[in-house]
């Protein structure tokens, strides 16, 4: 196991990666940005250090200050977390010349999986089922009606190089096919300095379902189930729960499998994702990987009793998988909500300021990981998540039902956040029942104007 690392990353998952770390008794240094400079989190890391000026260009995105920060402070490993530079293959490759191991899978793998076109292309020719859609990625307009042509409307227009639910683009019809193209361009061009763009059927409704993968340096590859993410707003998710209520155990058998066959085929090491959508009939797509830790693991923590930062720490040190595919099991239902500093009444406007109020929740079944506290003031440079909130209970039924517990004593005041959102989403009978969709919380919105 590494005797140092340095986190490569900010707010409540620097602090889960600090935890991990001490639990296993390796030392911490915590990259920080001038905007970062006062949060209390830095302090449980063992050593701290200034990447930079409060632009995330500057700071957390800055693979030359991180890596100065890396050799001034004698680490052997960085961890990238998950945005900033956590899926940047130049990132990985430029850590390994200089001897500091990267957290994450291999260059290779990166460089694959950040291509969401060619990630396709290997589901194909591993026959998994992937959405109808451009045998090759799009040039201009035409071949892009062309392509409409065949699969039928609706159509999704997506970036090769997308994520975070940016780069992509519905259309209905040839009219709104040309300017869904052109928009899409542009923003893959700003977002990923990339235009490549190409094209799927768009599932009217779909669920979003996706396998959490472990696979070490030795040929162990292994999943711990899956993870429901449909409750989104803008292709973001913001409620996940394990494992989806709504598949059949023949479909997750599948797809569990499937995620093992990918992630094999891409020579995939470290934790992963591999995403799926399930349209109404019980058809799945896959749709892309992720290479990297993502916000919503604590659910498969919780229903499955690992910890997914410390497999990741032991796996990028070498040490062989110790869990075997037949000791996973699935107990319970965990859900998490996303906590964001957002009005959802007001389009998800940001809503940066200071916490002037922070009662967090509490009680058997409940965990929080955020960085945030009473008087802590949210910088406005970075991502509106300030925490999440996670329950885990024997069935979904108590599930939800600590979950409204949970979200009635969270009380943060100061700034608008996602709570009143959720807690009209755990009372709400259709989501309740398990009977929901990506469309889910338009819908709500739309009942409550
Ligand atoms: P990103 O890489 O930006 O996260 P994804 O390809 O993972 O983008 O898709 C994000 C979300 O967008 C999905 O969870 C789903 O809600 C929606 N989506 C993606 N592809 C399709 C599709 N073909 N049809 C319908 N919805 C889709």
């Amino acid at each position: 196991m590494f005797s140092r690392i340095l986190i490569a990353n900010r707010g409540e998952i620097a602090l889960r990666i600090i935890r991990a770390c001490r639990d296993l008794g390796v030392s911490t240094v915590a990259a920080y940005s001038q905007a970062d400079r006062n949060a209390t989190y830095l302090k449980f890391a063992d050593e701290r250090v200034c990447i930079g000026p409060a632009q995330s260009a500057e700071s957390y995105l800055s693979i030359q200050n991180i890596i100065s920060a890396a050799e001034i402070k004698n680490v052997q490993a960085i961890h990238p977390g998950y945005g900033f530079l956590a899926e940047n293959p130049s990132f990985a490759e430029i850590c390994h010349s200089h001897k500091i191991a990267f957290i994450g899978p291999t260059v290779d793998t990166l460089k694959l999986l950040g291509d969401k076109f060619q990630a396709r292309k290997i589901a194909r020719d591993n026959r998994v089922p992937v959405v109808p859609g451009s045998d090759s990625l799009v040039r201009d307009e035409v071949e892009a009606r062309k392509v409409a042509g065949n699969i039928g409307y609706p159509v999704i227009i997506k970036a090769a190089a997308g994520g975070g639910g940016r780069g992509m683009r519905i259309a209905h019809n040839d009219m709104s096919l040309a300017n869904a193209f052109f928009v899409a361009q542009g923003e893959a061009k700003a977002a990923f300095k990339d235009e490549g763009l190409y094209i799927e059927k768009y599932i009217e409704r779909p669920r979003h379902v996706e396998v959490q993968i472990l696979a070490d340096h030795h040929g162990s590859v292994i999943h711990l189930g899956e993870r429901d993410c449909s409750i989104q707003r803008r292709h973001q998710k913001l409620i996940e729960e394990a494992p989806c209520p709504s598949i059949s155990d023949s479909t997750r058998d599948y797809i569990c499998r499937a995620a093992v066959k990918l992630a094999r085929s891409v020579g995939y090491r470290n934790a992963g994702t591999f995403e799926f959508i399930v349209d109404r009939k019980g058809n799945y797509y896959f749709i892309e990987g992720n290479a990297r830790l993502q916000v919503e693991h604590p659910v498969t923590e919780m229903v499955t009793g690992t910890d997914i930062v410390k497999e990741q720490l032991r796996i990028a040190s070498d040490e062989p998988l110790r869990l075997k595919q037949k000791k996973v099991k699935v107990q319970g239902t965990a859900i998490e909500c996303r906590i964001n500093a957002e009005d959802a009444s007001n389009g998800f406007a940001p809503s940066a300021g200071a916490i002037t109020k922070f009662h967090a929740p509490g009680g058997p079944g409940v965990r929080i990981d955020t960085y945030v506290h009473h008087g802590y003031e949210i910088p406005p440079n970075y991502d509106a998540m300030i925490g999440k909130l996670i329950v885990h209970q024997a069935s979904r039924d108590e599930a939800i039902a600590c979950m409204r517990r949970a979200l009635h004593e969270f009380e943060i005041e100061g700034v608008k956040t996602t709570i009143p959102l959720y807690q009209r989403v755990f009372t709400d009978s259709a989501f309740v029942k398990g009977e929901f969709d990506t469309g889910f919380i338009e819908d709500l919105l739309e009942r409550n104007r």
